[in-house]
């Protein structure tokens, strides 16, 4: 082609991966440029995951709050929501907020940002097409960009599933997010965290929701007694939780649409103004070019790195949804600025010791490094410390005393590797153990650190004073 142009570090994907390896390829001295085919920055985090999500689950906090505020004498004539309103502020304020900063952050750093879509030629090149139909391929259209080093970033997308192809009221999480109106009768399949906490957000602002999860457990990856305080306030909500539930197919009407599941052994159906489908996501390594290229997948199709997030050629790194691991914003934060320090000769590495996970239900949930189990499985010796929100007074005074903080350590040491919270605020309460985690902080580094009163933080505090065998207020 006559049109190439050479340049240093390249990325694809500006998400939670490619933005941060941009701003820190640029602080260690690189050239940068990233390729983005949204025609907004910060990927699906921002755009159409953790941020959007977040805002409407204020929103129906906010509503539910007007609403039941009785116990404190205060009454609100009639709290109503206008979801038009609700769903501007979370684009325009929110949204449009958070992908302005990215912006503004990338320019700072003199970072090159290409519209388009990127695809692969080989290890060294690749092409940039305009965003939308690929007519340009075949006549050899758009910019042919050889890179020095490359970043892969490209995320992930939604899974679909048999019987339910995302069209009309059959929709993904980012229709979920973007619905015009409160739905009267809601149906989630998949009650993962994406699916629970929608369900909960969409069960505040007055629909009424029901999860059909395939498994025995919703939200399988939190532990069983934390996440029932979780089932009892959904079910609390108005939500119907149907475990063990196969979807079967999904028809779509010009009003509604019925969803067909089959639950021990019985076929049942379910009517809805919109059923979405969150059963998960798949990494977009199939869709632009990288069987050009000589990285190795695996058979997931992720892309295997070392512990520096580089492939197995040499100048080609990978990081995000699309490299094994929980696919998490903050995860994804970590492993760019490990790459980009790689790509400039620093000794990074990745260490997941302890990589926090938040699920933003009611109450929240959250944990970080070893549960008892892992533990288990792992040979290692444990002692545990549970310490209820219902013995916190800050916890008291919000009218939120529900849940718990445990806390593992080895019990030889009393070195902490793992905990786990449900609770308010446990979705910040988490740092300071991922600190203690990834430290490795024993139980009396947390007992003799003065935890201001009343806060929620104090539960950690007990739980520790528990570890080491002098327990406060239990
Ligand atoms: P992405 O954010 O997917 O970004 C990839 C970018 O690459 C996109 O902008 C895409 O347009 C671009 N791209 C792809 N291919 C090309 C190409 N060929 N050329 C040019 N550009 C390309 N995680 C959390 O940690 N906390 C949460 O609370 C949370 N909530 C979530 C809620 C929902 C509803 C969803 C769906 C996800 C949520 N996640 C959450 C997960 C989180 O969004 C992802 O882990 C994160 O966005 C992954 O970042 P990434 O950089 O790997 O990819």
């Amino acid at each position: 082609a006559d049109n190439v142009v050479e340049k240093d570090t390249v990325i694809i994907g500006s998400g939670p991966g490619g933005y941060v390896a941009a701003i820190r390829a640029a602080e260690l001295g690189q050239s940068v440029t990233v390729i983005e085919k949204s025609d907004t920055v910060g990927g699906v985090c921002l755009n159409v995951g953790c941020v959007p999500s977040k805002a409407l689950i204020t929103a129906g906090h906010r509503l539910q709050q007007a609403k039941h505020s009785e116990t404190y004498g205060i009454t609100t004539k009639e709290a109503t929501v206008d979801f038009t309103k609700t769903q501007a502020w979370k684009d325009e304020k929110v949204v449009k907020r958070m992908t302005n900063g990215v912006n503004m952050l990338l320019k700072k750093h003199k970072v090159e940002l290409i519209q388009g879509e990127a695809y692969l030629d080989n290890d060294t090149q690749l092409r940039i097409m305009p965003a939308g139909p690929r007519q340009f391929m075949d006549n050899g259209g758009g910019q042919t960009i050889k890179f020095k080093n490359l970043i892969l970033a490209t995320g992930s997308r939604p899974v679909e599933i048999k019987g339910f192809k995302f069209e009309d009221r059959i929709i993904d999480s980012t229709g979920g997010l973007n619905l015009k109106q409160v739905p009267k009768e809601l149906v989630i399949i998949g009650g993962g965290y994406v699916g629970t906490e929608l369900a909960g957000a969409y069960a505040d602002l007055g629909a009424h929701v029901t999860i059909l999860e395939g498994t025995p457990q919703i939200i399988p990856n939190f532990e069983k007694d934390m996440v029932s305080v979780v089932k009892k306030n959904l079910e609390k909500k108005g939500v119907t939780i149907i475990n063990n539930a196969m979807a079967k197919k999904g028809e779509n009407s010009k009003d509604n649409v019925t969803v067909t599941y089959e639950v021990d052994g019985k076929e049942e159906k379910v009517v809805a103004d919109y059923c979405m489908v969150t059963v998960g996501r798949r990494p977009n390594t199939d869709n632009f070019g990288l069987e050009m290229t000589s990285v190795k997948t695996t058979d997931r199709g992720l892309i295997e790195v070392d512990e520096q997030g580089r492939t197995n050629v040499p100048n080609i790194y990978a990081i995000g949804d699309i490299v094994p691991g929980p696919a998490l914003a903050h995860k994804a934060f970590f492993e760019a600025k490990t790459a980009a320090g790689a790509i400039s000769g620093k000794k990074t590495a990745n260490d997941f010791i302890g990589v926090p996970a938040v699920c933003f239900t009611d109450p929240e949930l959250a944990s970080v490094g070893m549960t008892q189990a892992e533990a288990k499985d792992k040979g290692i010796e444990v002692s545990s410390a549970k310490f209820p929100f219902a013995g916190n007074a800050r916890a008291v005074s919000l009218d939120a005393p529900e849940g718990f903080v445990r806390l593992i350590a080895k019990k030889d040491t009393g070195t902490l590797i793992g905990a786990q919270i449900v609770g308010p605020g446990a979705s910040d309460l988490i740092s300071e153990l991922s600190v203690a985690v990834n430290c490795q902080l024993n139980a009396e580094d947390i007992a003799l650190t003065i935890h201001p009163h009343p806060t929620l933080g104090e539960p950690i505090q007990e739980a520790a004073d528990i570890l080491i065998g002098y327990p406060t207020h239990i």
